[in-house]
């Protein structure tokens, strides 16, 4: 793994359509241990931007469960992070993504389309569970079109985004191959994830993105997606190892055998919790305790 740049600005940014689990306390111990390492700041964003899934009390279970594993968002005290309000969330921001959106579609690189997921899904004969390309049914169609339209971004380029992950190394990948273009309003007016967390990188100053390797193959679509918007300084992405139940499956949002919550309620220490996450993402040999305060000696070696 390289070290990255010192004094960088990373985020936090889980989407409060479910409780925090060992798998946030994973993602939330390499980005605050890499911060206390490398003098980086950590700014919390909360990824609402799915209303359909998001509840309320799920963003309370994150802020409490952050609170209790002692990882507090820099620039606020642990009282003013209790008290809220939330510094960012995604569904405060909608005047910000219009304006991006209507650059864009300035600039003649949006289309509308009227697709549906399972008409996508039909044309290209595709298989359950890979991930959708889009083929271009409503390129052309232009950005006039307004009611009950999706917003699509043409995402074709000579080239394959490259990036060097600072830990997996070179990466190349084709979004045109992978996605198509790339949709980022959705039918109902929903900003999606690509769109709003490339738009919210760039705003909030995100030089380095750590998040686990299940997103590795969105960083190239962001990648190009910043590029459109004008963003000359790509960040740069470590993507952590994942962590997985012994069975070999990811942990989802709703599997509450390893809520935070949960095992909170049952007598773990956040130092047992985040001992726990080290070992199972490959930073020490076994499930040693860690405190909060020492979590940047499991970066010693890089
Ligand atoms: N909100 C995303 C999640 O909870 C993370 C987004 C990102 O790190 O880019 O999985």
């Amino acid at each position: 793994m390289r070290a990255p740049a010192p004094g960088f600005t990373t985020r936090f940014a889980p989407a409060p359509t479910g409780a925090l689990h060992l798998g946030h306390a994973v993602n939330a111990l390499w980005v605050w241990g890499l911060a206390r390492r490398f003098e980086g700041r950590v700014l919390l964003r909360i990824e609402d931007h799915d209303r359909g899934r998001c509840r309320p009390a799920y963003e309370q279970g994150i802020l409490d469960d952050l609170d209790w594993l002692g990882l507090v968002p820099d620039g606020l005290t642990t009282r003013d992070f209790r008290a809220g309000p939330v510094p960012q969330r995604q569904s405060d921001n909608t005047a910000r993504y219009e304006m991006r959106l209507a650059e864009l579609e300035a600039r003649g690189l949006v289309y509308g389309c009227r697709c549906s997921r399972a008409e996508i899904a039909l044309v290209t004969n595709a298989h359950e569970g890979l991930e959708l390309v889009y083929p271009g049914t409503c390129r052309g169609q232009g950005s006039g079109v307004r009611d009950q339209v999706g917003r699509r971004v043409l995402m074709k380029r000579d080239a394959p985004e490259r990036f060097d992950d600072l830990r997996l190394g070179p990466q190349s990948q084709d979004p045109m191959a992978q996605c198509g273009d790339l949709l980022v309003r959705d039918r109902n007016g929903q900003w999606t994830y690509q769109f709003a967390v490339t738009v919210d990188d760039w705003e909030q100053g995100i030089d380095l993105v750590i998040r686990g390797e299940d997103l590795l193959a969105s960083t190239g679509r962001q990648l190009r997606l910043a590029q459109l918007l004008g963003r000359t300084t790509p960040p740069a992405f470590l993507h952590h190892p994942l962590l997985r139940h012994p069975d070999g499956r990811k942990l989802s949002k709703s599997s509450d055998d390893t809520g935070l919550a949960e095992l909170r309620a049952a007598g773990w220490t956040p130092a047992r919790v985040l001992g726990l996450a080290a070992q199972l993402s490959g930073l020490q040999p076994d499930p040693t305790p860690c405190a909060p305060a020492g979590i940047a000696d499991l970066f010693a070696a890089v």
